[in-house]
């Protein structure tokens, strides 16, 4: 444990692929003096004992929240307001509440009424992740060189936000901030849209008849097999995610069907100048990926 830790207790409310990254880079390195801990079945909190991720595990966010100078919501987008109602009468003085989550104008929507005076809500999301869940599938170097987006509402406690920044600073983040209606309009595009795309081309494949499906499995090394990897992803968590970004994701969607007619009519008037034209362009976006070490 470091010298200075830079918080004395934590409270993570849910802990799996993003909770339990966080609680093993905040143990490896010492960050916080006491790490507390709440999940909603038993099954996770006997497993939070066992990976020893926690000094102490509840059921309750209210307890898990008594006496932590920080609290981070790690749960799906959809529990956000029964969480911050019932730990919000616990938090102490002066706490920092903050969360992971993929869509912040619905943080900022659904904790912030409930904060009681004194206390400051700082959202934060990390931008990365696996398509596995629980609290087995995390690992501290998780958000090594990956970006960390801070929303801030204007006004917020500038001491807060820059304690939290500092955590992620600490658990090998790069840290931006932006506002939080930019924010989902950016992850709908970068995100959000590509997971539906994956979903629906996924969902396109199993329905096609028995003798084409089972060649889908077969030579899915086409390029079928990339987007299986993101359709895999956590079903609850997704599903929140569009139901909490509804108008972003709407509108880009739209951009996006309409590109798709577009190209659907340069094949068919074999329009082969414009394909190509494309193709060049988003080669280079990728090759940009990898030069921000992103890839
Ligand atoms: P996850 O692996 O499915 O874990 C969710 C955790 O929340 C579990 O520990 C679960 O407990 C707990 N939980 C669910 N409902 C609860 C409740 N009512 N009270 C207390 N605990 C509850 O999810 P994740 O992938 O870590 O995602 C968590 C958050 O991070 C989401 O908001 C998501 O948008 C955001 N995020 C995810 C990614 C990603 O790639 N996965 C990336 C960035 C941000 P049980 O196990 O007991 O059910």
């Amino acid at each position: 444990m470091s010298d200075t830790p830079l918080f004395e207790r934590i409270a993570l409310i849910g802990i799996g692929l993003i909770g339990s990254s966080l609680a093993r880079a905040i143990r490896r390195d010492g960050l916080v003096r006491q790490v507390a801990v709440c999940a909603k079945s038993e099954r996770t909190r006997a497993r939070v004992v066992e990976l020893g991720l926690a000094d102490s595990v509840s059921a309750d966010p209210a307890s898990a929240v008594s006496g932590a100078d920080l609290v981070v919501l790690c749960t799906p987008l959809g529990t956000y307001k029964e969480i911050a109602q019932r730990m919000a009468q616990a938090l102490k003085p002066g706490a920092i509440v903050s969360d992971v989550g993929s869509t912040k104008q619905s943080a900022l929507r659904d904790i912030g009424p409930f904060l009681p005076l004194g206390t400051h809500l700082v959202p934060a999301h990390p931008v990365a992740g696996t398509e596995h869940s629980g609290p087995d599938a995390g690992f501290a170097e998780l958000f090594q060189g990956r970006w960390c987006i801070l929303t801030p509402a204007p006004g917020a406690d500038e001491g807060a936000v820059e304690r939290v920044a500092e955590l992620w600073r600490r658990v090998g983040s790069k840290i931006t901030m932006m506002d939080a209606a930019h924010h989902d309009k950016v992850l709908a595009i970068t995100s959000h849209v590509p997971h539906l795309i994956a979903y629906t081309i996924v969902g396109t494949a199993t329905d096609l008849e028995e003798d084409t499906k089972s060649e889908v499995i077969k030579f899915s090394a086409g390029g079928f097999r990339d987007f299986t990897r993101i359709a895999a992803s956590d079903p609850v968590m997704w599903r929140d995610v569009f139901l909490n970004n509804r108008e972003a994701v709407l509108e880009m969607l739209q951009r996006f069907s309409e590109d798709l007619v577009a190209l659907q009519r340069a094949i068919r008037w074999g329009e082969g100048d414009k394909l190509e034209s494309l193709f060049t362009r988003t080669r280079a976006i990728r090759r940009s990926i990898i030069e921000a070490k992103q890839a």
